[in-house]
């Protein structure tokens, strides 16, 4: 579903990922962990291609995306983002939070989309807040708003950065749970989480990146409690 090869990202002088390669199947659920800085974000956001690589290739479903020729809109239809800070539209209601980008981007009708966003709000138990504006809501029905916002394009990889990191504690179950819900209907999930409850839950893999490159990667059990690597020990034991 994602192969990453060998990629480099600059920015300046400043070598942010240096040469990571990474394959994720269908259905997969990677976590990836590692300390503020080690380029977890700048790696997510180049499989979206929000971030251009400056070198090594990505392929998502066997698309070659860091290339001249692809349509970036057609890349992004396939591949869902949430932010640690939500990126809603302050100015849409939840419902045309969820609507804008079927209707902009795929030319979807406004009653079509609206039905596929009811349903979407209605997954994620927002349905009531349809037409609130993202100011009214709680930081964990925001970052719901934003997931159901990123499933509209009925993406085939969804890439979460911190989902939960900007929410009070009492907040972060419920979007977890609803990523839960998500893995178990089988999505493929990039997560970037600290979060060890749901790594070992639902993750399938765990990676350790440090320095913009990956560390140590395994099962949940391996990364966390049989921990081959010293900069890996090191991390765990503060997130533990
Ligand atoms: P993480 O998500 O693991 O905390 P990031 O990928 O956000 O790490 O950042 C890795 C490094 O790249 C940091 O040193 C950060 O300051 C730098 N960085 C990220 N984005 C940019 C950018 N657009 N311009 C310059 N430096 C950046
Ligand atoms: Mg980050």
């Amino acid at each position: 579903m994602i192969l990453v090869k060998d990629v480099h990202k600059t920015f300046g002088n400043l070598e942010v990922l240096k040469g990571v390669s990474l394959n994720v199947n269908k259905g997969e659920v990677v976590v990836i962990i590692g300390p503020s800085g080690s380029g977890k974000s700048t790696l997510l956001r180049c499989i979206n291609l929000l971030e251009v690589p400056t070198k090594g290739e990505i392929y998502i479903e066997g698309v070659k995306i860091n290339d001249k020729k692809v349509n970036i809109n057609k890349i992004r239809q396939k591949v869902g983002m949430v932010f640690q800070h939500f990126n809603l539209f302050p100015h849409l209601t939840a419902l045309e939070n969820v609507t804008l980008a079927p209707i902009k981007v795929k030319k979807m009708d406004k009653k079509a989309a609206e039905n596929i966003a009811l349903g979407l709000l209605e997954k994620v138990g927002l349905v009531e807040k349809k037409d609130e504006y993202p100011i009214k809501l709680s930081g964990g029905q925001k970052q719901r708003l934003a997931i159901a916002r990123a499933l509209a394009m009925q993406p085939d990889v969804m890439l979460f950065d911190e989902p939960t990191s900007a929410l009070d504690p009492e907040m972060v179950k419920e979007v977890l749970n609803v990523m839960k819900g998500l893995a178990n209907e089988g999505m493929t999930m990039v997560v970037v989480t600290h979060e060890m409850g749901f790594a070992r839950e639902v993750g399938d893999r765990v990676i350790f990146m440090d320095d913009g490159m990956i560390i140590e990667e395994g099962t949940p059990e391996d990364i966390f409690y049989n921990t081959k690597n010293e900069r890996t020990k090191e991390f765990i034991s503060k997130i533990l």
